[in-house]
């Protein structure tokens, strides 16, 4: 069996086709680009009220068909790499895909990865490879007539997986009656906010505890913007509100002897981090470092699922949790499949609404949502969704 066609395609209003401006994909990310997030921008007063005003077209999102000469397509829409990484395949990865055997995902992952040394390595060219590895994974399961998980390590969690979701403090109260057992939120205040925003961030942790009670998980996803002293100061001051965990406080992922002396200081809250390394020697380093509690690679920016498996694979001897970022399919099959992955995220964006529970990644169709708090994945081969055409429109080179 050969690959005998590889198609991308962008979102309809991408920024490649409104002459460089932010597109409406990345505007309609809802409360995570309208409001007040601390991130790696924030120390610059122009960029740091809405993260919109500094996004970039690689972080808009594209989808690859691959098809075979019999006749299988297998899909990705990707979270991350525009056209950039449109561009990247259909002008360079191309050549190892047309004429390849779709089975061999090791072979075409490492040939893609070696002939983008020259170039870099773990910005936009990962993604273009987790773009084409996820589809090709979706291929493998469709050929096979299983589902992805089912071919690297089968159903652990025959129950489903327990979430914890992603969301705006204010809404979750919501997400606790809908039987998600933890909520995380994105700090608003950074280091350049000093004590002050020590303060608030304590102000915003303590009425959260007090709104959701006692049972249920609380998480800070800090995005890079805060350091070892904000890190520590906030942790003392919210000793009494069962914190379970500061995720990317430290604006350096590599920094991991940092990270390590930080975990040591702010225990019990655990340090987590991960999904902001792009590439598997990172999250090696950090890994056999001590320099995190929880594993957390985000599949379509680190280069697919095969590395993620490379990845659980360095964290398993030291105890590690692998617990992805979670914006779409992608990582509830590798949370399904593997032992030590005991329960995934689940991002709320949009209006942050429980109401109706709907996935927010929108160039997909049929992915599945949680139900009283647990993701079950339905046995539909490959990952088990479908391009929301709708959405797209295919891109070619000019
Ligand atoms: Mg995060």
């Amino acid at each position: 069996m050969k690959i005998v066609d590889v198609r991308v395609l962008l979102p309809k209003d991408s920024s490649y086709y409104n002459k460089g401006k932010v597109s409406g994909n990345l505007r309609n990310r809802g409360w995570v680009s309208r409001t007040l997030i601390s991130n790696p921008m924030s120390i610059y007063p122009a960029y740091a009220k809405e993260r919109v005003t500094w996004w970039d077209p690689g972080q808009e999102d594209f989808a690859i068909e691959i098809e075979t000469d019999s006749g299988h397509v297998g899909v990705c829409a990707n979270f991350y790499g525009g056209a950039a990484a449109c561009v990247i395949i259909l002008s360079h990865y191309c050549r190892f895909l047309i004429g390849a055997d779709p089975f061999d995902t090791e072979l075409l992952w490492q040939q893609m990865y070696r002939a983008s040394s020259p170039v870099g390595l773990g910005g936009l060219e990962i993604k273009a490879i987790a773009g084409v590895d996820l589809a090709l994974w979706d291929l493998k399961g469709k050929i096979l007539n299983q589902p992805v998980y089912k071919l690297i390590g089968g159903a652990t969690k025959p129950d489903g997986i327990p979430c914890y979701v992603t969301v705006h403090p204010d809404r979750a109260t919501q997400w606790r009656d809908k039987g998600f057992f933890g909520i995380k939120i994105a700090a608003p205040y950074g280091v350049e906010s000093g004590l002050d925003g020590i303060l608030k961030t304590e102000k915003i942790i303590r009425d959260l505890r007090e709104s959701i009670g006692p049972a249920m998980e609380i998480m800070v996803d800090c995005y890079l913007s805060w350091d070892i002293e904000f890190t520590c100061r906030v942790a003392d001051r919210v000793r009494d509100c069962n914190v379970r965990w500061f995720e990317d406080p430290l604006p350096n992922g590599w920094a991991a002897s940092q990270y390590a002396e930080l975990r040591r200081r702010v225990s019990p809250v655990m340090i987590t981090n991960g999904n902001l390394e792009y590439h598997y020697k990172a999250f090696h380093h950090l890994i056999e470092s001590g320099a995190t509690d929880v594993i957390q690679p985000e599949l379509s920016w680190c280069g697919g699922l095969t590395p993620c498996l490379w990845i659980a694979a360095f964290a398993r001897p030291y105890g590690i949790p692998v617990v992805p970022h979670g914006v779409s399919i992608y990582p509830y099959h590798l949370v399904m499949a593997l032992t030590d992955s005991r329960y995934a995220e689940w991002a709320a964006f949009g209006d942050g609404s429980a109401e109706v529970i709907k996935p927010f990644f929108g160039l997909l169709l049929d992915q599945p949502v949680p139900v009283d708090g647990r993701l079950r994945l339905p046995d539909t081969p490959g990952f088990g969704v479908r391009l929301n055409y709708e959405a797209l429109r295919p891109f070619t080179l000019p």
